[in-house]
């Protein structure tokens, strides 16, 4: 897999990615953020597209020698807009964050407001959070989720209606129900706001159509390629047609912001590996992906459930899943997270709807399937990483902590971490982890 080249010319970096590349064999990715890109991705990525300078867009480049790179981006354009039934797309957002920038770029003004999921909620750090662009440049509303895990359309009405927001964010980081489209635009319009949807984790579910579309309701849509949709780190933003009738600048608006408002230079070899992603999303094995993706997330569900693993909302409609740790006690999320890493399982810390401890020490764990699925497994091995994901958190979480005295809290969490390493079972569960590992290679 290692380029020989680099081998020779720099030992220490070629051993790293090694490591790196072992690590993620031998162990289970269940960040939902996460995914394996194929090697036709990887191939393009690591191509001489990087050399290349095009700032501008296709035909309209303020540098020469764009002939080829015009064609690789506006294939990746014309897949896009195939795959999702849109209108415009721009693929030259760095990630998806600066994808999130451009819109607030192209369509607001500083002061204005925005209205999005509260972080703590499962939102995304750029709907709106204080410390983000989004909340200092902007003015914001943040929408809760209820009790039960659900958004509450209600209040999330009463919050438009009192705010006023010029633009209303629906999708989010850590949120394990499908999305309400239909019914968020409704309130977008009854305000006048532009509707946009951040696709960034459920783009591949959506392409594979195992979530419904936001196309029909979303004047503008945003979304990483790296995530469900398995493609190199990057991001696209979309105009649909409705959009279209309610600004029809938007795709001038949207690629101006783009460049040159934010950004410089595409890369060029990002957008070549966003095509060969979008040209593998397009085939038919993809929606088998897509809705395996969610059969694995419910049968995992399943078996944590069985085996006394509390979840916010009690499961899933797509491919992640909240477990709530406060039936260990509360801010348990940093021991399930250190838990399962002995174990051999890649999650994280997360907080939970009306989390009773802190962002930092949150009392949530967030995991997912799309890496897993691209690796071939399916609801039988679901169930047995139930089992184990369930053990490893029972002997994580029965370490205690004193969460309000800082001093006293830094000599548990030292504690934990050396007695946690000392744990049989983990390292027992670890081998097994392993053993499961051989059988579902990376791609
Ligand atoms: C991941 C994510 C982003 C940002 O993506 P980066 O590429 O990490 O900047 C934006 N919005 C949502 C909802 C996300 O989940």
């Amino acid at each position: 897999m290692i380029n020989k080249k680099l081998e020779n010319t720099d030992p220490t970096i070629a051993e790293l990615i090694e490591k790196e590349g072992n690590r993620q064999q031998n162990g289970l990715e269940m960040i939902p953020s996460e995914n394996h890109s194929s090697p036709a991705v990887r191939q393009a990525l690591g191509s001489i597209l990087t050399d290349k300078y095009s700032e501008g867009y296709p035909k309209k480049r303020y540098y020469g020698g764009n002939q080829f790179i015009d064609e690789v981006e506006l294939t990746a354009i014309a897949r896009a807009k195939e795959l999702f039934g849109v209108e415009h797309v721009n693929v030259q957002p760095y990630s998806g964050s600066p994808a999130n920038q451009a819109v607030y770029f192209a369509v607001l003004e500083p002061g204005d407001t925005v209205m999005g999921q509260h972080l703590f909620a499962g939102g995304h750090l750029t709907h709106g959070w204080g410390v983000n662009f989004s909340g200092r440049f902007y003015k914001s509303a943040q929408y809760q989720v209820g009790q039960d895990g659900y958004l509450n359309l209600d209040e999330i009405r009463q919050l438009a209606l009192e705010h006023k927001p010029k633009l209303i964010w629906c999708g989010a980081t850590a949120y394990p129900r499908e999305f309400p489209f239909a019914e968020m635009s409704k309130i977008a319009d009854e305000v006048g706001a532009y509707f946009a949807t951040d696709i960034a984790h459920i783009a591949g579910l959506v392409a594979g159509g195992a979530h419904a579309s936001p196309v029909p309701y979303a004047h503008i849509i945003t979304t990483t390629t790296h995530k469900t949709l398995r493609g190199p780190r990057g991001a696209m933003i979309m105009v649909t047609k409705k959009g279209l009738e309610k600004d029809p600048e938007l795709p001038e608006k949207i690629d101006k912001a783009v460049f040159p408002g934010l950004q410089g230079g595409p890369h060029n070899h990002q957008t070549a590996a966003i095509a060969v992603a979008l040209g593998e999303a397009l085939k038919p094995e993809f929606k088998t992906y897509a809705a395996q993706i969610v059969k694995n997330a419910k049968a995992l569900a399943e078996s944590l459930t069985k085996n006394g693993i509390k979840l916010i909302s009690n499961g899933t409609d797509n491919h992640l899943l909240l477990i709530d740790l406060t039936p260990f006690g509360k801010g348990k999320g940093l021991f399930g997270q250190e838990g399962l890493e002995k174990a051999g399982i890649t999650v994280n810390k997360n907080t939970i709807p009306n989390d009773p401890a802190s962002a930092f020490y949150p009392s949530g764990i967030r995991l997912g399937t799309p890496a897993l699925t691209t690796r071939g497994m399916k609801e039988k091995e679901m169930e047995k990483i139930g089992e184990i994901i369930a053990q490893a958190l029972k002997i994580a979480c029965a370490f205690d902590f004193t969460i309000d005295d800082k001093e006293k809290r830094k000599k548990d969490i030292k504690e934990f971490k050396k007695l946690i390493g000392q744990e049989t079972k983990l390292n027992e569960l670890k081998q097994t982890i392993e053993d499961l590992c051989k059988d579902f290679p990376l791609p």
